[in-house]
């Protein structure tokens, strides 16, 4: 089961269990490590390097509940993508994926987006 973490403030946001058994579901092998921010500038992001091994997921709390559990399990995706395929070949299907079909029909955002809806069965937040 990879590890999550997140500072004192976002555990009080979010489920810490659930979003462990989400991460196995989905297939997450490196750590997670997930912050909030209160600004609308994003929904959500997910970031990793292969010099920090780490995913570094944001989300914003000032959407809704609802919201913000279906973003969790979107960047959660993401991580679990970039797991399965590895760094380099997730980035470069991506951007293939991008420039071919664009970001709407990337398969790897399409794949996100339903499991964003995960959110009805477990909530995240
Ligand atoms: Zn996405």
């Amino acid at each position: 089961m990879p590890q999550v973490t997140c500072s004192k403030a976002t555990a009080k946001v979010i489920n810490v269990q659930a979003i462990e058994i989400a991460a196995r579901l989905l297939g997450v092998e490196n750590p997670i490590h997930i912050r909030t921010t209160k600004g609308r500038r994003i929904t959500g992001c997910h970031r990793f390097s292969i010099f920090d091994p780490v995913h570094r997921i944001t989300f914003s709390t000032a959407e809704s509940a609802e919201d913000q559990s279906k973003t969790l399990w979107h960047e959660l995706t993401h991580a679990a993508q970039t797991d399965q395929l590895g760094l380099v070949d997730y980035a470069k299907q991506y951007r293939s994926q991008n420039r071919s079909v664009g970001y709407r029909q990337n398969k790897f955002e399409v794949q996100a987006r339903d499991c964003g809806d995960w959110h009805d069965a477990l909530s995240l937040v």
